[in-house]
């Protein structure tokens, strides 16, 4: 299997005097899709945010391709000590948010080249080679001119996958990428996600979809206050729940 994408251990982070992370391991290793779920609040978009460092944490460790992450200072002070580590680390694994933010002044073409562009300096001809292929991967080759406004939020939320895969980054993360969309739009991005994990891309896909996690995920996380709860192959957290919290959260979302 080699060394994860991404490995944390023991991390803990506050926001001020709240502990939203309380000591939580999570590897994902190349090729695998890593689900968390959990209730409303319980830490998993702290968890992956701190994944590509948007988030300081304040205690743990994470690695990125087994490469330790540096950090200065102590406790509430502590952050990464070296910003091109982070940059590095960042540009490597693009995030996908339920809010698609697309940039509403380029067109979807230009959503999807701007980063590989501006940020990682390739060469605009061969972006826009890879640009139009992601759009049509994801069912879109036709909207490239498109301004973000015309389209539908499903078609939209597309567009913000391919803009991720533009980066080429090693791992996806997604943020409740179906959770702003309507039950038919929703169908649509579903797929598309299937079809990355089945093409083997290393994931980290936060979800209120437990049939989505269940099919695509080949390790769960159910995040309870902070603290892995449960965690295992999705046959046995969703088909043999261990714990009476993940059963009951089993059953309410059901
Ligand atoms: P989830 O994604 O599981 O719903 P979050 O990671 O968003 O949970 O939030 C976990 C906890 O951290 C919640 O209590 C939330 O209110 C709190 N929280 C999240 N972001 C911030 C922030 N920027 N400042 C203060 N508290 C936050
Ligand atoms: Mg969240």
């Amino acid at each position: 299997m080699g060394t994860p994408v991404i490995e944390i251990r023991g991390l803990h982070k506050a926001y001020g005097s709240l502990e939203v992370l309380k000591g939580v391991d999570l590897t994902a290793p190349r090729g695998h899709v890593v689900s968390l779920i959990g209730s409303s609040g319980s830490g998993k978009s702290t968890l992956l945010r701190c994944c590509n460092l948007l988030e300081d944490s304040q205690q743990g460790e994470i690695r990125f391709e087994g490469e330790a992450v540096r950090w200065k200072g102590e406790g509430l002070n502590r952050h990464p000590a070296d910003r091109a580590q982070v940059t590095r680390i960042r540009t490597n694994l693009s995030m996908v948010f339920q809010q698609f933010n697309l940039w509403s002044h380029m067109t979807i073409l230009q959503n999807v080249m701007e980063a590989p562009v501006t940020v990682l300096k390739r060469d605009p001809g061969e972006v826009e080679a890879k640009a139009r292929e992601y759009l049509a991967k994801v069912g879109i080759a036709d909207k490239a001119d498109a301004w973000p406004a015309m389209l539908s939020g499903g078609q939209q939320q597309r567009a913000a996958i391919a803009r991720a895969l533009c980066m080429e980054p090693r791992a996806l993360l997604f943020d409740e990428p179906t959770s702003a969309l309507d039950p038919e739009l929703e169908q649509e991005v579903i797929r598309v996600i299937k079809a990355l994990a089945e093409e083997g891309r290393t994931m980290i896909l936060v979800t209120h979809d437990m049939k989505l996690a269940a099919d695509c995920s080949d390790h769960v996380i159910f995040l309870h206050q902070g603290l892995i709860e449960e965690e295992g192959p999705p046959e046995r957290v969703f088909g043999a729940p261990q714990t009476a919290r993940l059963r009951g959260f089993l059953s309410a979302t059901a």
